[in-house]
């Protein structure tokens, strides 16, 4: 069991946005969140990797048995957690090759490992860009700066994969991406799924889990877990919309 959350509560500004959400996500699995819009999906996410707007109000979040409400951002990312943004952030003046050396670097301090020197990072980091279709020409640029939507989400996606996390989280990595993008994107997280890795997957459309198979769906809604199923509750969800779903839960 890698990521245990139980009954966690936070607002943002002093309004309650999660009410107790509870998710425990095994090793190698993965888990789609799906949701309304505003239903607190990727308050979720920040929530967990540390967001500052955030207060947390209540509740517990786990990783690997450490209690991951107590490390700072940096710390939660050095002991295996992943995010990827739905709204990736540009830093301009970095450089997008140093800036994944440096992080890459500092989660081997960390785990006690010796750091590695640019040209071996080179050669890691031409390895990931292959799976991802990526040009070496994003390396060169500033993290993320006047990327398209599409390729920021896959700059994400190559961070991922270079830090070779434990436990990802994804919020709405689809929405940007054209079909082939989405494909080869889906790809990088079946790997990730075949490594043993926990996965949490947010996402509005059901298209996305027609590649990235989940093992089990929640549907969250104001706030809190409203629903869990298999893989079939996302069919579900795209033919009779939330409100069909959720009117024959209720009766
Ligand atoms: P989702 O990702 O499911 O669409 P969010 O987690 O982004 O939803 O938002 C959940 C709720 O929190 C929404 O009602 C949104 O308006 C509110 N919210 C998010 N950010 C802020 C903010 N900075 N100030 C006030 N309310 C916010
Ligand atoms: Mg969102």
């Amino acid at each position: 069991m890698t990521l245990e959350i139980k009954n966690l509560q936070a607002t943002i500004n002093d309004t309650p946005v999660l009410k107790g959400v509870d998710l425990t996500v095994e090793k190698g699995k993965v888990h789609a969140i799906m949701g309304p819009n505003g239903s607190g999906k990727s308050t979720l996410a920040k929530v967990l990797c540390g967001h500052p707007d955030y207060e947390v109000t209540g509740g517990q979040a786990n990783l690997n048995g450490k209690d991951l409400l107590e490390l700072d951002p940096d710390e939660r990312s050095l002991e295996g957690l992943f995010m990827a943004f739905q709204y990736p952030v540009e830093i301009p003046g970095v450089n997008n090759s140093s800036f994944l050396r440096m992080a890459y670097n500092a989660k081997r301090k960390y785990q006690g490992h010796d750091e590695v020197d640019p040209m071996d990072f080179e050669a890691y980091l031409e390895e990931k860009l292959k799976v991802l279709s990526m040009k070496t020409r994003f390396l060169d640029r500033a993290v993320n700066h006047g990327f398209s939507g599409g390729e920021k989400k896959r700059n994400e996606i190559l961070q991922m994969l270079v830090l070779d996390p434990d436990v990802v989280v994804l919020d709405e990595t689809d929405s940007g991406l054209d079909i082939d993008a989405m494909k080869v994107v889906s790809e990088a997280v079946n790997f990730f799924k075949s490594k043993n890795k926990s996965i949490i997957v947010i996402t509005h459309y059901q298209r996305l889990l027609n590649y990235i198979k989940p093992d089990i769906v929640h549907v969250l809604a104001d706030g809190k877990i409203a629903k869990t199923g298999e893989a079939s509750l996302a069919l579900e969800l795209e033919d009779k919309g939330y409100d069909g779903v959720f009117s024959e839960a209720t009766v």
